[in-house]
């Protein structure tokens, strides 16, 4: 198995892994420090070398910074994304009380310092807005963007979640390109496969994160009509491949779309993840992808 290629999110960098490791259910995972270092070591080694991360992620930043802090020289051999907009419920008396976005200047600034604090780390290699805020100010973003810039905290920005004419409006304020919209992409939820946010990012030579491949494992265990027809077609796509599992086909699957999305892995079992990078050397041709696509929908397309 060879190393994972690293690939161009943007015309002018970063060079992020093909496949890169998500970070959003590490709390789950139960792993001490050390068996959370071993485990990106082990990623780091196979050629994912970039990683996923964010606020809201509850303790995965913190528990990741303090694996790092085991081995400080790990750093220079990883991509560190995180994301910054999504403000959680509260928990003491007198904070907000409902789940909102804030994009304001101060707030993307001070949610940026924290993770650096949680990480332990200098500088992101890329900061991404978590999901579009309603009230989001495109001047202060990129305000605090500059910001962020100039004082050697983050390299590079992107968003998440956005449609396109949201990531337009932002990029229209920006003097550098945004480098990723970072979507849900699976044979589940493939809406930014036909609403535009795909189309927008080939034109713009932008690659995007794909999250969710594997729909958060519903594909495995969803007993939908759907679900199950999913699973049938891509077992017979697994045998037609020669892929060892259904977990590769849908790799395949995301990657294949021309827009070149990177794959975002939210396994914290080290074999699947091997598993997945299986899932770049398969071939699937085009009727396949559409067989996949025909499987999901219920029916053929017009
Ligand atoms: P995913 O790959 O769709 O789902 C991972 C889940 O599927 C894990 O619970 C995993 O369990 C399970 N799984 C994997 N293989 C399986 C199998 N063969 N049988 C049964 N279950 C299986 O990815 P995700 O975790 O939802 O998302 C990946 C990353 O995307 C996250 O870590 C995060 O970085 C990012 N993300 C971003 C956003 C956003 O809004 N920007 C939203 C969601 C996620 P095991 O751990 O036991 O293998």
């Amino acid at each position: 198995m060879g190393l994972v290629e690293k690939v161009l999110m943007a015309p002018k960098g970063p060079s992020f892994s093909k496949l890169i490791q998500g970070y959003w259910r590490l709390g789950a995972w139960e792993m001490t420090a050390q068996q959370r270092l071993t485990f990106l070591k082990q990623h780091v080694e196979m050629g994912i070398s970039t990683v996923d991360n964010a606020a809201i992620y509850g303790d995965s930043e913190v528990l990741f910074g303090d694996a790092l802090r085991l081995a400080p020289e790990m750093r220079e051999q990883i991509q560190i994304v995180s994301k910054f907009g999504i403000n959680g419920i509260a928990t003491a008396p007198g904070e907000h009380r409902v789940s909102h976005y804030d994009s304001s200047k101060a707030a993307i600034i001070r949610s940026t310092e924290n993770s650096l604090q949680r990480l332990g780390v200098e500088q992101l290699d890329a900061l991404l807005v978590h999901r579009p805020d309603f009230l989001m100010d495109a001047d202060q973003v990129a305000e605090a963007f500059s910001e962020l810039k100039a004082s050697g905290k983050v390299k590079h920005f992107g968003v998440s979640n956005f449609t396109s004419s949201q990531f337009e409006l932002l990029q229209s304020r920006l003097n550098e390109p945004l480098i990723t919209n970072q979507v849900e992409i699976n044979p589940i939820n493939f809406d930014v496969i036909e609403n535009g946010v795909l189309d927008q990012q080939q034109q713009h030579r932008v690659s995007p994160m794909a999250w969710s491949c594997l729909a958060g494992g519903a594909i495995f265990n969803d007993q939908t009509p759907q679900a199950q027809r999913l699973r049938d077609c891509l077992e017979v796509l697994a045998q037609e491949l020669g892929a060892t599992s259904i977990t590769q086909v849908i790799f395949a699957w995301v990657l294949k779309h021309p827009a070149n999305p990177v794959a975002l892995i939210g396994s914290g079992k080290i074999e699947r993840v091997k598993d997945a990078v299986g899932a770049l050397a398969l071939e699937m041709n085009t009727e396949q992808w559409y067989r996949v696509w025909v499987a999901s929908k219920g029916f053929s397309v017009p």
